[in-house]
C-alpha cells in the first residue's frame, strides 16, 4: 500500500491565530491528528470532522506518551495509507523533537513535510513588547534549552561564550534551572543588572510577564510562583518592554468571562472581547431548536402576499423563518411588496446577508421601539407577520391588534436548556475563576438559574452578572441578583465597550 504523508506542523505558541495558513491547510486534509500539550486544541477545529484525534501530551498527574511510542504511531498510521498531521507547539524544529521524528520517517521511507510555526520565544518577545534584536543594542540572538538531557548537564554549555559573546539569550524549558542559569552567566561575565523577562503562557489571555535584574530574577519568579511553560529572555532589549508593551495592557487583559449564548452566535461577541485582551469561555445555556409544529408558520408562508409587513426581532427568527421559506419552495420574490422591519442592527445584518434590506430599524432596539415606530406610521387595517420564539413577549401582537392591525405570530424556533453543561459551569463558579457572566437574553439567565436553583446565590460568590439590556436585567433582578453592568444600547458592540469602561473605572 502507498503510505500516507506525515506533516510535522508547528502549531504556534498558543494564540490560535498564529498558526500558518499552510499549517491550517495540512490539518484540513489529515486523516489522523496527533497533538501535543502545548498545541492549542482549538486548532483541531480545522480538522475533518471524522479525522482521528490522538492526544499525546501530558495529562493531569501523568506523563506524556513516550517519544518511541509517538514515533511508532506516526509510522504505523502512515504505513496504513493515512495522512497524518503531527501538530507540535511552536515550531517543530525548535526544541520540539521534530528532527527525531523526521529522521525516523526518512529511514522508513515515509514521505513527510515540515510546516514551520511561530516559536514560543519569538512569540513571547512580540507579545511582551521586546524586540529581540535592536540596531543600537544587540545584533545577535541565541535560543537555548535550560533543561538538557540528564546525561548532558547544563554545565556543558560554554558559559563564557554565552555570557560575553552573544547578545540576547532566550532559554526554553529553563524554569527549574533559572537560578543556575543566572548565576553562571554572572559568574562568567554578564552584568548582574542585565534585564530579564520571564514570559509564561505567551500569546494567551493568561500570559504573565515578570521582569527583573539577572541577579534577582530567580527569587522574583519563585516568589511569584511562575511555573512552566515560560521562556526566559535575557538582554538589554528587555528594557524596551516599558514603551513597547501592547498586549498585556489591553483593557480587558487578564479578565475571564463566561459567554452563555449558543456557539453559532457567540463568535462575534467573543471576537470583540478578545480584541480587548479578554479570555472568553463559551458554555451556552440556551440551544436553538425548531418549533414542535410548523403548521402555523407554513399557513402564513402560503399567503405571504397578504401581509403588509414582516416583523423580525432576532437573528434567530430571521434564520429560522427564511430557512423554512426555502424548505417550502419559496424564494425572496415571495416577499415583494411586504415591508420588512428589523428590531435592531444585528437583526438587520442577518436580513441583509440574505440579500434583502429592512425598510426600517427603530431608534430604540426593542419591541417597544418597533411598536412605537409602526404606530406612528399607522397600522389600522394592516396585516403583519411576526415569526417569533415560543417565549417572546406578547407586546408586539397586543399593541398592534389594539390599534386595529391583524398580527399572525407563528413560532419559528424554541430555546432549550442544553444538557450536560452544569458541571463545567459549577466548577468555574465554585473555583471563583470568572470575572463575570454575560447574559445576552432573559433565557440565557433563566436556564442558568434553572440549572442550579437556589444554589446559584451561593455559587456565584464574586462573579459579576452583566446584562445586555433592560429586559434581561429585569429577569435577573427579579430572582434577587444584582446586575453590575448594562450597556446603554443593547448591541454586542455597546456591551463590550461598556465592559471596557466598567473595568477602567470600577
Ligand atoms: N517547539 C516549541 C518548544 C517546545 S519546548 C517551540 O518552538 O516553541 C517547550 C518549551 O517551550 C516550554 O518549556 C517553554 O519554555 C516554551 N513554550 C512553549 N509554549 C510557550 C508559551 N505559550 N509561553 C511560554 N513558553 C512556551
Amino acid at each position: 500500500m502507498k503510505p500516507g504523508k506525515v506533516y510535522l506542523i508547528g502549531a504556534g505558541p498558543g494564540d490560535p491565530g498564529l498558526l500558518t495558513i499552510k499549517g491550517r491547510d495540512c490539518l484540513a486534509l489529515a486523516d489522523v491528528i496527533i497533538y501535543d500539550y502545548l498545541a492549542n486544541p482549538v486548532l483541531l477545529g480545522y480538522a475533518k470532522s471524522d479525522a482521528e484525534r490522538i492526544y499525546v501530551g501530558k495529562t493531569r498527574g501523568q506523563h506524556s506518551v513516550p517519544q518511541d511510542e509517538i514515533n511508532q504511531m506516526l509510522v504505523d498510521k502512515a504505513a496504513a495509507g493515512l495522512n497524518v498531521a503531527r501538530l507540535k507547539g511552536g515550531d517543530p524544529y525548535v526544541f520540539g523533537r521534530g528532527g527525531e521524528e523526521a529522521s525516523l520517517l526518512h529511514k522508513q521511507n515515509i514521505p513527510f513535510e515540515v510546516v514551520p510555526g511561530v516559536t514560543a520565544g519569538f512569540a513571547a518577545a512580540a507579545y511582551a513588547g521586546i524586540p529581540l534584536t535592536h540596531r543600537d543594542i544587540t545584533t545577535s540572538l541565541a535560543l537555548l534549552t535550560g533543561h538538557e538531557r540528564p546525561e548532558r548537564k547544563l554545565s556543558s554549555l560554554d558559559w563564557e561564550k554565552l555570557a560575553t559573546g552573544l547578545g540576547t539569550l532566550i532559554f526554553y524549558m529553563g524554569m527549574s534551572n533559572l537560578k543556575t542559569i543566572s548565576e553562571k552567566l554572572i559568574e562568567h561575565g554578564r552584568s548582574a543588572d542585565t534585564p530579564v523577562a520571564v514570559v509564561q503562557w505567551a500569546t494567551l489571555p493568561r500570559q504573565k510577564t515578570l521582569t527583573g535584574r539577572l541577579d534577582e530574577i530567580a527569587a522574583l519568579v519563585a516568589a511569584a510562583k511562575i511555573e512552566p511553560p515560560a521562556v526566559i529572555i535575557i538582554g538589554d532589549v528587555v528594557r524596551y518592554r516599558e514603551e513597547l508593551r501592547w498586549y498585556d495592557n489591553l483593557p480587558l487583559f487578564g479578565r475571564r468571562f463566561l459567554i452563555t449564548r449558543p456557539y453559532a452566535q457567540a463568535a462575534s461577541f467573543v471576537a470583540l472581547l478578545q480584541a480587548q485582551g479578554a479570555e472568553t469561555i463559551c458554555i451556552p445555556t440556551i440551544e436553538i431548536a425548531p418549533p414542535t409544529d410548523w403548521q402555523p408558520c407554513d399557513a402564513a408562508l402560503n399567503q405571504l402576499w397578504s401581509y403588509d409587513g414582516l416583523i423580525l426581532t432576532s437573528a434567530n427568527a430571521v434564520d429560522a423563518f427564511f430557512e423554512r421559506m426555502n424548505i417550502m419552495g419559496l424564494d425572496l420574490r415571495a416577499l415583494a411588496g411586504v415591508e420588512i422591519i428589523a428590531v435592531g442592527p444585528k437583526t438587520a445584518k442577518a436580513i441583509e446577508k440574505l440579500g434583502l434590506k429592512p425598510d426600517f430599524v427603530p431608534d430604540d432596539y426593542r419591541a417597544e421601539g418597533v411598536v412605537n415606530e409602526l404606530l406612528s406610521r399607522g397600522v389600522s387595517g394592516k396585516r403583519y407577520l411576526y415569526p417569533r420564539t415560543e417565549i417572546a413577549r406578547s407586546l408586539i401582537p397586543d399593541s398592534l391588534t389594539k390599534s386595529g392591525a391583524q398580527v399572525d405570530a407563528p413560532i419559528v424556533y424554541r430555546t432549550l436548556a442544553p444538557e450536560g453543561k452544569q458541571e463545567m459551569i459549577r466548577h468555574l463558579l465554585d473555583a471563583d475563576e470568572l470575572d463575570a457572566i454575560c447574559f445576552s437574553s432573559s433565557s440565557t439567565f433563566d436556564n442558568l438559574q434553572a440549572m442550579f436553583g437556589a444554589e446559584l446565590q451561593q455559587l456565584k460568590k464574586e462573579t459579576a452578572f452583566f446584562s445586555i439590556g433592560p429586559l434581561t436585567t429585569e429577569t435577573i433582578r427579579k430572582q434577587g441578583f444584582e446586575v453590575a453592568l448594562e450597556p446603554e444600547k443593547s448591541t454586542l458592540e455597546d456591551f463590550s465597550e461598556a465592559m471596557v469602561k466598567y473595568y477602567q473605572n470600577p
